[in-house]
Formats: C-alpha cells, sequence, structure tokens
C-alpha cells in the first residue's frame, strides 16, 4: 500500500484512493438538523443532502462514481423523494467524481468556472492515470511479482494486492463522466425548495477559484467544501488559484455569521470554532514563516525549521511543506504584513 501512496500522493485527485481501496465500507448517515443529513464514512469530501417534500437536494458527490452509486443509495435509505438538485462546492475531483452516478435529470449548481477547471485540470489528469500511469504501474508490479519464486511470500501477496487494488481502480476511474452544472453562478445564488432557503456564496479564491459556500439558512448551517479541512492538513495548490489570505478573510467573515453548525469539506461535522481553528491554522503558520524569512533563513531551511507536529492535525501530512510553500510565496508577493487584517 505504502508503494500506492507514494505514487499517487502527489495527485490531489486522488487523495482519497486509499481510503476507497481500503476502506471497510459501511456508509451510514447522521442527522445534522431536522431533514439535514450527512453522510459518513464517505470516501472523497464530505456529503450532506436536505430532504424536503418537493425533492433532496445534495452537496457534492463523491470521489468515485461508485461513491456517487452509494451516495445515492443512502440517501434513498432515507427518503423516497426524488433528487432535484446537486450543487458541487468546486471541482476537485473527489467531490465530483461520483456525478455519474446520480439521476440524469438532476440539476446541478456550480460556480461559473467549475466546468472550465474541470475541462483544464481534472480530465487531463484521469485520462493520463487510464492511458499511462496505471497500465504502466501495473506492468511495473507484473514484472515484480513474476521474479518472485514463493507465491505464498508476504512480498509476493502483497505485490499481488497492489496489483488487483489498482486494477480495480482503473476500471474505476474508467467510468467517471463528467456534466455540464445546469446552473451557474459568480457571485451568489439563493433559491428555494418547499420551504427551505438554500444560498450559495462565492467568496472568491481560497482553496479553489472556484469554491462556494453553501448556507442551509433555515437551519443555520453551513457546507464549506474544502474551505475548512477539521483536523487535518489542508491542500494549498498554486494553480488550482488558492488564495490564503482571501481564505482567511472568508472564514473570519463566516465566523461571523449566525451559524451553528458547519459541515467542513473533510473532516468531522463540528461547531463553528472549526471556522476560526482553519483561520487560525493559517495565521500562526504565516507568523512563523514570516519570523523565519526575516530571521534570513530561505524557504527549504524553513520547512525544516517548522514542525508539523505543533500543529497537532493528522493526515494529509505530506502536504505540510506545500502549505509552507504556498505560504511563503503569498507573503513575498502580497507583502509581509499582508496576514494581519
Ligand atoms: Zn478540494
Amino acid at each position: 500500500m505504502r508503494r500506492i501512496i507514494t505514487l499517487l500522493a502527489f495527485l490531489f485527485i486522488f487523495q482519497s484512493l486509499t481510503n476507497f481501496l481500503c476502506a471497510q465500507e459501511k456508509n451510514n448517515y447522521i442527522d445534522v438538523s431536522d431533514n439535514l443529513y450527512l453522510i459518513t464514512n464517505i470516501s472523497g469530501g464530505n456529503v450532506s443532502f436536505l430532504v424536503t417534500r418537493k425533492g433532496i437536494v445534495v452537496v457534492d458527490a463523491g470521489s468515485t462514481p461508485s461513491n456517487g452509486r452509494k451516495i445515492i443509495s443512502i440517501i434513498k435509505s432515507v427518503s423516497n423523494k426524488p433528487i432535484k438538485y446537486l450543487i458541487l462546492t468546486h471541482f476537485h475531483g473527489d467531490h465530483i467524481n461520483g456525478i455519474v452516478g446520480f439521476p440524469n435529470d438532476v440539476k446541478i449548481i456550480a460556480h461559473i468556472d467549475l466546468a472550465k477547471n474541470n475541462a483544464s485540470f481534472n480530465k487531463k489528469n484521469i485520462d493520463n492515470y487510464i492511458n499511462n500511469v496505471l497500465p504502466s504501474y501495473l506492468v511495473n508490479l507484473k514484472l515484480q511479482m513474476g521474479e518472485i519464486k514463493d507465491k505464498n511470500s508476504n512480498e509476493y501477496l502483497t505485490l499481488k494486492e497492489d496489483f488487483e487494488n489498482n486494477e480495480e481502480y482503473l476500471e474505476e476511474i474508467k467510468n467517471i463522466e463528467f456534466r455540464n452544472p445546469d446552473i451557474t453562478f459568480e457571485d451568489y445564488y439563493r433559491f428555494k425548495i418547499a420551504d427551505e432557503r438554500i444560498m450559495l456564496e462565492y467568496t472568491g479564491s481560497g482553496h479553489t477559484n472556484d469554491n462556494i459556500v453553501v448556507k442551509f439558512s433555515n437551519h443555520n448551517v453551513i457546507h464549506t467544501g474544502d474551505l475548512v479541512f477539521n483536523g487535518s492538513i489542508p491542500y494549498l495548490i498554486n494553480d488550482h488559484g488558492v488564495d490564503v489570505f482571501n481564505w482567511m478573510k472568508t472564514l473570519d467573515d463566516l465566523y461571523k455569521e449566525n451559524i451553528y453548525t458547519v459541515i467542513p469539506g473533510h473532516g468531522e461535522i463540528d461547531e463553528k470554532i472549526i471556522l476560526k481553528e482553519q483561520s487560525d491554522y493559517f495565521k500562526t503558520l504565516s507568523k512563523q514563516i514570516e519570523m523565519l524569512k526575516n530571521d534570513g533563513f530561505n524557504l527549504e531551511e524553513i520547512k525544516e525549521k517548522i514542525d508539523i507536529n505543533d500543529y497537532g492535525l493528522t493526515g494529509n501530512e505530506n502536504q505540510f511543506p506545500i502549505n509552507i510553500e504556498v505560504i511563503y510565496t503569498q507573503l513575498v508577493s502580497k507583502g509581509i504584513e499582508w496576514w494581519k487584517f
């Protein structure tokens, strides 16, 4: 398994691969508020859904086609109302690759740039994985397996498991199909379904340049997408338009709002304090980077000096040096005091 992780870890779209492969899946859901649910133990980003008498609204689609189908089956175990809307929080594959499992007539809602981002980033990655990365990885594993005489040895069995998992994953990602959103918006989109009011807001670039916040207004609950990684290291990807400054500002603004409960993109559902915690992570890390920079250390030295254990986060540890690099770059480009707003 370590080999898979090493091979694939650098591609965000596949961050949930190990979950997908290893999970002893017992999918379920928890009640968030009246008729509002969070699907638990799903690989990929968190998925929530709201049941109304006129139909169901779902936020995010899971990380694979089979994931999408699982989401639908969980929803159907709660309500037989039709699934009317699928809101996508941003374009990352672990939030949208399950779309194909959803009914054809579901109305997809997303930021105006999501489809463009999908075409620019996800499609190329998926094609590359299907045509190059995974096939050559499988060939390589086969060669290694062929060289081992004892077919009952742990080494052989580990390679075999790796092979089967990747073969299965290859078949899975071949089924990924994107659908263009039916409703797109630039700044905000507000709609009503039955008695429920739902507000979608684009607060500018943060985690990506298309990340939106979903507000279940009747419930004082928000689904932040990946603007919050509760308890783990967030993904900061320059090419995807990350803006740490605006990300923090968004979180601080949201924290002032009348919100009780936050469904993060990844990690446990929690009270609104996790908005502040995510912002504080960036502030503390930015400050530490700034101080070391002022002391004359270069980026590589700063990466060495900052101890991940000081942050008490578990998960995505390989992203920590990238976090430092992105924040360092943004500190340099935006000016040293930029985070003190
Ligand atoms: Zn993301």
